[in-house]
C-alpha cells in the first residue's frame, strides 16, 4: 500500500496523542511516521524527507523550538505545524519566528490538525512554473522584477520589491519580523526589527486597498492567499 499524499512526521511524546494523529492523518491518505523525542525526530526528518512535520513543543531532550531552529539552520524548509499547550504561547511565537508554518493548541480536534496539514501543503506547493504571483488586483513577476496593479505598473524600490515577492511566494505563511530581516535583508542582527514595519507601511501606501499584506498580531506579517 503506497500512501498517495506523502509521509507526515509526527513528533509527540504523549503516546495517545501520537496515536490519534496517526489515525486521522492515515485516514486522509498520508503515510505517518512517529517519534517520541526531539533528537530522534530531527534525525527522522533528515532521513525520511517527510512532506510535513507535526511537532509537539514540549518534548524531552530537544524541544520543539530548538527542533525548528536546527531544521531551518540546515536549510530544510519542510512545513512544520506546532502542537502547543495554552501556557506555551511564548514558545509558540518563538517557534513561528524560527520558521514553523502554523500551530494548533491542545486540546485540538484531530480534524482541525488534518485541515491545517492540508492547508500548509497547499500553500507551500511549488509556485507556478512561470513564477508569476497573482493576488487580487496585483501581478508580480520576479524574473522581470515588475509589479502591476490593475494592469498598471507600480514603481517599487529594490527592498520593497524583495519583501513583497518574498511574502507573495508563500501566501498564507506567517513571517516574524526577525525572519523577514534575515531572509529578505540578510541581517543577523535583530535589534532593529521595526525596519520591517517601515517597509510594510511603504508598500501599503503604494498599493492602497490592493495591498495583500496582513498583520498577524504579536507575530508579524503574511500575504493573503488568492483564489480560496
Ligand atoms: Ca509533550
Amino acid at each position: 500500500m503506497t500512501p498517495s499524499k506523502g509521509l507526515v512526521l509526527v513528533v509527540e511524546d504523549e503516546r495517545h496523542i501520537a496515536d490519534l494523529q496517526r489515525l486521522y492523518l492515515a485516514r486522509e491518505g498520508f503515510g505517518v511516521h512517529t517519534e517520541s523525542d526531539g533528537a530522534a525526530g530531527l534525525e527522522a526528518a533528515r532521513r525520511l524527507r517527510p512532506v510535513a512535520v507535526v511537532l509537539d513543543i514540549g518534548l524531552p531532550g530537544l524541544d520543539g523550538t530548538e527542533f525548528c531552529r536546527r531544521l531551518r539552520a540546515a536549510d530544510d524548509w519542510t512545513p512544520v505545524i506546532l502542537v502547543t499547550a495554552r501556557d506555551e504561547e511564548a514558545d509558540r511565537i518563538l517557534g513561528l519566528e524560527l520558521g514553523a508554518d502554523d500551530y494548533v493548541t491542545k486540546p485540538f480536534s484531530p480534524r482541525e490538525l488534518v485541515a491545517r496539514v492540508k492547508a500548509v501543503l497547499r500553500r507551500t506547493a511549488r509556485p507556478q512554473a512561470d513564477g508569476v504571483h497573482t493576488v487580487g488586483r496585483l501581478r508580480l513577476d520576479p524574473l522581470r522584477r515588475t509589479l502591476h496593479r490593475d494592469g498598471e505598473p507600480v514603481e517599487l524600490t529594490t527592498t520593497e520589491f524583495n519583501l513583497l515577492a518574498h511574502l507573495l511566494a508563500r501566501p498564507g505563511q506567517v513571517f516574524g519580523r526577525e525572519q523577514l530581516l534575515s531572509q529578505v535583508w540578510g541581517y543577523a542582527d535583530y535589534r532593529d526589527s521595526r525596519v520591517v514595519d517601515v517597509y510594510v507601511s511603504q508598500l501599503r501606501a503604494k498599493l492602497g486597498d490592493a495591498s495583500p499584506i496582513r498583520t498577524v498580531r504579536g507575530v508579524g506579517y503574511s500575504a493573503q492567499e488568492s483564489g480560496r
